[in-house]
């Protein structure tokens, strides 16, 4: 199993990308820490616990900080610490730029960037010294090439694809390393936002023809926090069915 003996701490896990990565995670023998608002995050932990895996759920807003530390400190009083951490909570509140109110774009740099610089932060400090650790931050193709009807949230994903890069850079001396996954079109709530018309378009522009599974992003963090990632840092791995090139 490529995580056994690794805590790992799953922001957004509650539904979509973020749960498939609890579950591939757990199944590879990770320990978990998983956070999210709704109940579904305490009830996806307790299936998993059912299974015989080791999960503690937080159910809290990321945009407070209470909640942030109370996670880093969650992986410390149950596991004895850390050693990855995946930045998976998100909001995408469409709008074009006329249109959109400055409270939503606010609402998303909280969580998109603001809470998960707060938890990289933490976690930085929390990792095993001389031993280091692995931070993934899901971004987006809309960070790399800008999406028409999410400017403020393209520009909340750019924002963490240059966190990755300087992060890489000043946290490299410790062996801990940032990398982001830029996810296309997957399939989950997400993707249904912006409406039927958007969704069609959307698919027409994927040239590998279909919408991407949240497993398949989940194979993509897998192999950045395990060892196979161990000299890989400072990344922005695109999983998008060839959508940005
Ligand atoms: P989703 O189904 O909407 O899930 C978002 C997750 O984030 C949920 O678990 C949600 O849980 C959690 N979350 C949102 N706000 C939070 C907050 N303030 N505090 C704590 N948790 C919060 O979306 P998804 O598609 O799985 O997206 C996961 C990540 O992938 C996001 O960062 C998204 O931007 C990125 N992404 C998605 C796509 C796509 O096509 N789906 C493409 C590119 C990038 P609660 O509501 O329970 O809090």
């Amino acid at each position: 199993m490529k995580l056994s003996g690794k805590t790992v701490l799953v922001t957004g896990a509650s539904r979509g990308i973020g749960a498939a990565i609890a579950r591939c995670f757990a199944t590879e023998g990770a320990r978990l820490v998983l956070v999210a608002r709704s109940s579904e995050v305490e009830a996806l932990a307790a299936s998993l616990r059912a299974g015989g895996h080791e999960v503690e759920a937080l159910q809290g807003d990321l945009t407070d900080e209470t909640h942030v530390r109370a996670a880093i400190q969650l992986c410390r009083s149950k596991f004895g610490g850390l050693h990855g951490l995946v930045n998976n909570a998100g909001l995408l509140t469409p709008g074009l730029i006329g249109m959109m109110r400055l409270e939503d774009v606010r609402r998303m740099f909280e969580i998109n960037v603001i809470a998960a610089i707060g938890l990289s932060q933490l976690a930085a400090r929390c990792f095993p010294r001389g031993e280091g650790g692995a931070i993934v931050n899901i971004a987006s193709i809309a960070g790399r090439s800008g999406m028409v009807g999410m400017s403020a949230y393209s520009a909340s994903k750019a924002a963490m694809i240059g966190f990755t890069h300087a992060a890489a850079k000043e946290l490299g001396p410790q062996k801990i390393r940032v990398n982001a996954i830029a996810p296309g079109f997957i399939d989950t709530e997400m993707a249904q936002q912006g409406g039927a018309e958007s969704f069609q378009k959307r698919m027409a522009s994927i040239p590998f023809g279909r919408i991407g599974r949240p497993e398949e992003v989940a194979g993509a963090a897998l192999f950045l926090v395990a060892e196979t990632g161990a000299y890989i840092t400072g990344q922005v791995l695109g999983v998008d069915g060839a959508m940005t090139v």
